[in-house]
């Protein structure tokens, strides 16, 4: 199998003639949802009369049945808008709308975890909390092999390549700078990239960003990655370890923060909220990955720039610790602190309502 998708080799030009051809005022929305696995994104599109100039413009949906739902559902689901983001893909007046799920009972979905996530973020409003993420990820050829690693080997060992330039050290760069600027262009909080540890990984951020806007953006900045990445015909793999060996897995770090974290004498809140934090690891842990910390096992082994699963530690710009107060933050005694342990495939809605749980809202293990 050739490790580039037979899709991707299409001829653009024919596809540059369509894509160009005016629209008659009329609007397409790219409806977005998360499937049942809580990993994976779905879309489908439809037209509008006319550009919708808010999210309340935007009608609600439905979807049937056949998309990954568990055994013995019955009847349409409820797409229910909720965040409206413009169309790197057509370009404007198109829309890309990011959608909470509601089974045909109108209750949330089993998938849908926004749902409490948002009424958590408002208990804690007056917090005025920040996050920022930085999604890991690596590249994959249609092979299942990482992205333009040798047929049936190896790369050379890990050291060149974060942050490396060069041919020797950077593969499928055009990737990542192509889904930057596609962020920008939606309206996605996009903070920055770098090249990783491992060939052929990659990371962004999303941040900063209040309440319940940090899972909402890095949902999109996902789902762009993963439409990025079929129109150069690989796959982006989220996988906390997605190969065995000598290679750095694949995290998603939160960076957190509340208004007094970030005033004068912040530090001291910094240190409450972790020794909340340590209290409740095995808590954490569960909501960390998409298997309840099962998959978290095969990449928090205590090498490669994280801490063991089983324990809780805390450094100083120390990257092998579950939380880090970066060099910076130590000096000026106030800013933020970031949270090492969730995967790359965690669910955003669930880690950011962990945090908060604990943090800010003060839920024990007794709760
Ligand atoms: P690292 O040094 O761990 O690789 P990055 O530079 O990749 O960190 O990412 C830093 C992240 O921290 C960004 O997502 C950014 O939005 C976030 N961040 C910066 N300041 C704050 C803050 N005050 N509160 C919360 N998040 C913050
Ligand atoms: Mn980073
Ligand atoms: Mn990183
Ligand atoms: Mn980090």
């Amino acid at each position: 199998m050739s490790s580039v998708s037979l899709s991707s080799q299409l001829n653009k030009v024919q596809l540059q003639h369509y894509l160009a051809l005016p629209q008659g005022g009329l609007c397409q929305v790219t409806y977005v949802w998360i499937d049942y696995t809580k990993e994976r994104l779905r879309c489908k599109n439809r037209t509008l009369d006319c550009e919708p100039s808010s999210i309340e413009d935007i009608p609600e949906w439905n979807v049937g049945s056949p998309t990954y739902q568990p055994e013995g559902y019955l009847g349409d689901m409820y797409l229910i808008p909720v965040r409206m983001f413009r169309d790197p893909f057509t370009h404007d007046p198109n829309k890309l709308v990011l959608c909470e799920v509601l089974n045909c009972y109108r209750e949330p979905a089993e998938q849908n975890t926004r749902f409490t996530c948002n009424k958590v973020m408002e208990a804690a409003q007056h917090f005025r909390h920040w996050f920022g993420m930085e999604q890991e990820y690596v590249l994959q050829g249609m092979d299942g092999h990482p992205y333009s690693w040798p047929q049936g080997g190896f790369p050379g060992p890990q050291g060149p390549y974060f942050c490396g330039v060069g041919a020797d050290r950077a593969f499928g760069r055009d990737i990542a700078m192509s889904h930057y600027k596609a962020c920008m262009y939606a309206g996605v909080k996009i903070y920055g990239t770098n090249g990783e540890s491992m060939p052929s990984q990659w990371e962004f951020q999303v941040g900063t960003c209040e309440g319940i806007e940090m899972p909402d953006h890095l949902w999109m900045a996902r789902f762009l990655l993963h439409r990025v990445c079929e129109d150069f015909g690989v796959i982006a793999n989220l996988d906390p370890k997605p190969v065995q060996g000598d290679w750095s897995g694949s995290g998603c770090h939160i960076n957190f923060s509340t208004e007094a974290m970030r005033e004068e004498g912040g530090m001291k809140h910094i240190e409450d909220a972790i020794e909340k934090l340590r209290k409740r690891h095995a808590h954490h842990i569960r909501c960390y990955d998409v298997h309840g910390g099962e998959d978290n096992k095969r990449r928090l082994t205590g090498v490669f720039s994280t801490a063991s699963i089983d324990q809780f530690s805390v450094g100083t710009a120390n990257r092998a610790t579950s939380i880090c107060i970066p060099r910076r933050v130590g000096k000026d005694g106030r800013g933020y602190f970031e949270d090492r342990r969730p995967a790359a495939n965690c669910d955003p809605y669930m880690v950011t309502e962990a945090i908060v749980r604990t943090c800010l809202l003060g839920e024990t293990d007794s709760d």
